[in-house]
């Protein structure tokens, strides 16, 4: 095979700058310095304990989660690696609570970055797949310094997004509104190379992943959906379905663009004040821009994701992703539920009988 045969990310992003004329290679430069934080986490990463970075920061974040230290290095790493190149206005991450201004001796861009440095941070110990979640929106007043509002745009004006994981091997996955392709990073010689070209989300599917042991704090069209896939070949969908989860979003938006399924980290009753347990800006967003472009759908059950408008930073969400005909249904569950159309899946009887327990 001849080294020309597969493209490195960057010969990929150049040939994409390249379809759009007027385009400057501002952007380019930009995903540039983002692949260049995810190969400094994924080194860290793959010295494990040996890095000194393992463990508790024995701090919280400003949203009372418990931080790694990997999580203050990773978030540490994505701002220090993408500030310097001069293409953002300013940054958000799940770790700072206001926007992260450019320092003075940086020159300024005109696109605004928001990330989850470190996925699915508590798999680190126990050495099972974790990642970073990017979202690059234009900045709605060019170069200058950005407010909270200026971030708050919906899902569907994001004019990229990405994962990388850190697993067996390192993949980064993205999309610029053309697909979606994925990206092996070859540790010989440092660099990403297009291995995965158009993913696609298999249009069927018999796996589903959720949380389970929060089902008694469901809404009623979670229970219904999960209880027939449960009922298996006997029940009304007709067919056996398997149970996956790996407690990493990237993990598991990563196996469903490989090989189907769908995820659900649905709205729940056990914290009321919060509508979801993710963030809409830095993870359900991107992901979402992603599984769509990949054909599948994402929604919080009641809205399509990229349709919603963040009222904050941190706004938390219902996330319902993966197989289009899965997300569909569920939809369609929640709209029947608010209409008080489904009375049997909706009586205090049906709420309060387990799933996994028939009594
Ligand atoms: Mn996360
Ligand atoms: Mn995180």
């Amino acid at each position: 095979m001849s080294t020309r045969d597969k493209k490195t990310i960057t010969e990929f992003m150049i040939e994409e700058q390249r379809r759009f004329p007027a385009a400057t290679g501002d952007f380019t430069a930009l995903l540039n310095y983002v692949r260049l934080a995810c190969k400094r986490i994924s080194f860290i990463i793959g010295r494990g304990a040996l890095s000194g970075a393992h463990g508790s920061a024995e701090a919280t974040n400003v949203q009372g989660e418990a931080q790694t230290k990997l999580d203050v290095v990773a978030n540490d790493i994505f701002l220090r690696t993408s500030e310097y190149g001069g293409h953002l206005a300013g940054m958000i991450s799940e770790e700072l609570e206001t926007p992260y201004q450019i320092p003075a001796e940086y020159p300024r861009g005109r696109y605004l970055l928001s990330f989850d440095p470190l996925d699915g941070s508590s798999n680190i110990d126990v050495n099972a797949p974790v990642g970073s979640i990017f979202s690059v929106l234009r900045a709605p007043r060019g170069a200058q310094p950005p407010s909270v509002e200026d971030f708050l745009q919906p899902g569907a004006s994001q004019l990229c997004a990405g994962y990388a994981i850190y697993g067996a091997t390192t993949m980064l996955v993205l999309t610029v509104g053309r697909g979606v392709h994925g990206f092996t990073l070859d540790r010989g010689f440092g660099e990403f190379i297009l291995t995965h070209p158009h993913m696609r989300i298999p249009e069927e599917t018999s796996e589903f992943a959720i949380n389970a042991s929060n089902e008694r704090f469901w809404e009623p069209p979670v229970k219904r959906y999960v209880v027939e896939c449960l009922a298996g070949k006997g029940g009304v969908r007709g067919k056996d379905f398997n149970m996956r989860w790996i407690a990493s979003l990237v993990a598991e938006v990563h196996r469903i663009l490989i090989r189907g399924g769908l995820f659900m980290y649905p709205k729940d009753t056990k914290e009321p004040d919060k509508a979801g347990r993710l963030r809409l800006l830095y993870e359900a967003n991107p992901m979402a821009m992603i599984v769509e472009q990949a054909g599948g759908s994402a929604s919080s059950g009641r809205i399509r994701m990229l349709d919603v408008v963040p009222t904050e930073l941190h706004q938390r969400v219902p996330v319902i992703l993966g197989c289009k005909t899965e997300v569909e249904r569920i939809e369609q569950y929640h709209l029947e539920h608010d209409q008080g159309l489904d009375h049997a899946y909706s009586s205090p009887l049906f709420n309060e009988r387990s799933l996994f327990i028939q009594n």
